[in-house]
């Protein structure tokens, strides 16, 4: 999606360790205008799958996957990483281990929000390791409902997620994909 390789050019930040700073329009400060247009890419891309959820983790993908959802006029749900008080013991839940934190942690859904007639979308900002994605796939799996497919925002292809996610038959749509970033610039597939 020219539109959103345009803005990480422009506002992109590349730091050691393979992470792709995003924090003016993504991840920190989030530029609506240019999320609705993503979550509009999302719905064309997934038009025909009769999707009922869209499924997130929190918390970065949370702004891409509403938007997704409002085109699709259909629920967003976002697996809770922090043990709260206000989510029901009755639960799905998952362990994922962080690429950006390094440490395992557990996410979870209320078990009343996932059922076995849902057709779910899985969204996320970025796709490094496939384990964020993965997980909710897990998720989905747990509660006998259909899993139609991953839209991402940022997939880092030089990662090997994409083609761990696509060789378990899950549809990925990425609306960028780098192929190589360091301190020169970046290139996309
Ligand atoms: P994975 O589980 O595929 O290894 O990583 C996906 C998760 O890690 C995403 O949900 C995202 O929050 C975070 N992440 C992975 N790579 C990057 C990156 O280069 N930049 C940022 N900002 N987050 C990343």
């Amino acid at each position: 999606m020219q539109l959103l390789q345009d803005k990480i050019r422009t506002c992109g930040k590349v730091y050691p360790g393979n992470i792709l700073k995003v924090d003016s329009f993504l991840n920190h400060q989030i530029d609506a205008e240019l999320m609705l247009e993503l979550g509009k890419e999302i719905a064309r891309l997934y038009a025909d799958e009769r999707v009922t959820k869209v499924l997130t983790i929190e918390a970065s993908g949370i702004a891409i996957a509403v938007m997704a959802a409002a085109q699709m006029r259909v629920p967003m749900l976002f697996a809770k990483k922090n043990h709260t008080k206000n989510l029901c013991d009755d639960v799905y839940r998952t362990t994922v281990t962080s690429f950006t934190h390094g440490v395992d942690y557990d996410v979870r859904v209320a078990k009343s929000f996932l059922h076995p007639n849902d057709r779910v979308l899985i969204v996320d900002d970025f796709l490094a390791n496939g384990a964020a994605l993965l997980g909710l796939a897990d998720l989905v799996r747990q509660a006998g409902a259909t899993l139609v497919g991953a839209a991402i925002a940022v997939e880092k292809g030089f990662q090997d997620g994409g083609a761990k996610v696509r060789a378990q038959g899950i549809r990925v749509e990425s609306l960028a994909i780098v192929e190589e970033m360091n301190e020169d610039g970046i290139r996309f597939r």
